[in-house]
């Protein structure tokens, strides 16, 4: 990637729009999506709105169709796995409805099979594939956290006792930009070693569900992939990090659906969803003020929202009609942030 490449994205964040397909055993269309184009654009159909309310065009980086594979999604996020071996801070999101997509983005739908990887191992897997061809030069070391943000609490998920300690966030730039200081930090040396970590925050995210029904679909799960490097001439360090989000469905639950735990669950989600999107508007905006303190998850990535980081949002529809109104909501959003 050329340096004036690099330059152009810093700050910037990219949105990438996801259709999923119709599932087996789905009903198998009409699709909202009517239309992809080549440069980034979609038109949505609305069969409940007539005239020209009933069509409408959003525009992203770009849009993927339904027969795009994993590895397709995954091609061009790439050169921002390498920027992170450069010293740059990077957070790719999943973001749409529960159901749409983001955990078959992100992990893949199993993780036995290579083909079907998702964004995460792909990028572990060439993040250590970039420093070995680098080791002449640099020498970097990689560490990894895996936290869930519940209700505005912050949990370890690589600590296996199930114990259930709340985290604390601190900002200190002196702990090298790890902002959840207490969550274990995991040092691993290839992909396997990845993994075998990320069975383990699966497992212990499902030990919570049990106890709540769907707990992945309520909070925020981040993967966080520390990187040192020391250049061995000059001896000189540069540090670098990738945030790995798989977000809380986005769906709006209805005050008169939910009650009790249901709806504190469903307003730390709103409330969250939309602090990340205020936080990044007010990047674009160049806003003089950024409003990272109003969520745990604005405060765990403030380091790595604006400034020399960079930002990719893979945001993810679902083309049935039942589910239009999200699908809508989801587009605006993304649309805001972009
Ligand atoms: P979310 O994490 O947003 O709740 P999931 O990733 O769990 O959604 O996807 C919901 C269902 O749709 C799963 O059964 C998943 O395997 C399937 N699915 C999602 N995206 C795709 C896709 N691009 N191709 C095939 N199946 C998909
Ligand atoms: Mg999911």
């Amino acid at each position: 990637l050329l340096y004036n490449q690099v330059q152009d994205l810093k700050g910037a964040i990219r949105v990438y729009c996801r259709v999923r397909p119709f599932l087996p055993g789905q009903s198998n269309g009409p699709s909202t999506v009517d239309y992809i184009g080549e440069n980034g654009d979609m038109m949505i159909v609305n069969p409940l709105k007539h005239g020209k309310d009933a069509r409408r065009v959003f525009s992203f980086n770009k849009v993927f169709g339904t027969s795009v594979t994993q590895e397709q999604i995954y091609a061009d996020t790439q050169s921002l796995i390498r920027s992170v071996l450069d010293g740059y801070n990077v957070c790719i999101f999943a973001y749409g409805q529960t159901g749409s997509g983001k955990t078959y983005t992100m992990s893949g739908p199993d993780l036995t099979t290579e083909e079907t990887w998702g964004v995460n191992y792909r990028a572990l897997r060439d993040l250590f594939h970039i420093s070995k061809e680098r080791a002449g030069s640099i020498k970097y070391e990689v560490f990894v956290q895996m936290i869930e943000i519940y209700n505005e609490q912050v949990r370890d998920l690589l600590v296996s006792d199930g114990s259930n300690r709340r985290l604390d966030i601190r900002n200190t730039s002196q702990l090298n930009g790890i902002n959840v200081p207490d969550a274990f930090l995991v040092p691993v040396t290839c992909t396997q070693d990845v993994l075998d970590l990320m069975r383990i925050g699966q497992k212990n995210r499902a030990v919570g569900a049990t106890a709540l029904n769907e707990r992945s679909s309520r909070s925020h799960s981040v993967l966080t992939v520390h990187v040192r490097g020391r250049e061995l001439v000059s001896n000189s360090i540069l540090r670098g990090c990738l945030h790995l989000v798989d977000l809380a469905g986005s769906e709006r639950v209805e005050k008169s659906e939910a009650v009790g735990e249901r709806l504190k669950e469903a307003q730390h989600i709103n409330r969250s969803l939309s602090a990340l999107g205020d936080v990044i508007s007010a990047l674009a905006q160049k806003s003089p003020h950024i409003p990272y303190r109003n969520s745990k998850l604005t405060q765990v990535l403030q380091d790595s929202l604006g400034g020399h980081a960079k930002t990719l949002m893979f945001v993810h529809i679902n083309p049935e009609l039942n589910a239009i109104g999200e699908t809508i909501s989801t587009l605006k959003f993304a649309e805001r942030v972009s």
